[in-house]
């Protein structure tokens, strides 16, 4: 299959069955989603989505983050992936609205990745759900699965998966692709070991066309001996 059919098939298979893909991060304001990606970092959605409602109870907006210590916020976030860091970043980020954006998340990436703890990925995640901007934030499950369904060739880094995405996929689906990419990621095409035996989109995986063909072969040379 030529990538541009991969890609359309791509397109057409989840507009028609994820059509309102989304992130599974508990947020309700552009505050509580850039606590939560910072959070999200190295750790499933599940754990942040159980720490967030009491970090968001104590802290609920900027100034109070800002008027924190690491210490304290260290206490609500002891449960996450790198808490120590974390929590740095998550002081050292809200103080850093306040002096520099009055207090308001930014808009553009080269302004979210000045603020501690926010690299390309989380303002990109920023980027696209809270300003609809088409970004691509590739994560372990866009790198892998955009990789597998062939949607990418011989893309070694985060940034070269972002850019064959962005480069290929129709600009008003590149936000929403992010999350399909994850989605199918998390519970179907998993790291370790895929379910390409529930998978509804074998029709168009590189992956399953290569392993499924060396299984062919290999069932045919074993009948022939
Ligand atoms: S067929 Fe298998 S490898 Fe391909 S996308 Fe589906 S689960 Fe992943």
């Amino acid at each position: 299959m030529l990538k541009k059919e991969r890609y359309k098939e791509f397109v057409d298979y989840f507009s028609t069955h994820n059509p309102d893909a989304q992130t599974e991060l508990n947020y309700s304001n552009p505050y509580e989603l850039l606590v939560a990606v910072i959070l999200s970092a190295q750790c499933t959605d599940k754990r942040i989505n159980q720490v967030t409602p009491m970090l968001f109870e104590r802290f609920p907006n900027v100034e109070s983050l800002a008027a924190s210590n690491p210490e304290e916020v260290f206490t609500f976030i002891r449960s996450v992936s790198y808490p120590n860091n974390k929590a740095k970043h998550l002081v050292g980020m809200a103080q850093k609205l306040l002096s520099e954006f009055s207090g308001e998340v930014p808009e553009k990436i080269e302004d979210l990745i000045k603020l501690p703890g926010v690299g390309r990925k989380t303002a990109n995640v920023i980027s696209s759900v809270v300003f609809h901007q088409p970004a691509m934030a590739v994560d372990t499950h866009v790198f892998r699965v955009s990789n597998r369904l062939g949607l990418t060739s011989n893309a070694t880094t985060p940034l070269a998966v972002e850019k064959q995405l962005v480069k290929y996929l129709p600009k008003d689906t590149i936000a929403i692709a992010h999350h399909w990419l994850i989605l199918h990621g998390r519970y179907t095409c998993l790291a370790r070991r895929p379910k390409c035996e529930e998978c509804a989109i074998t029709y168009m995986c590189r992956y399953f066309e290569k392993t499924h063909k060396t299984l062919s072969i290999n069932i045919s040379t074993n009948k022939d001996t």
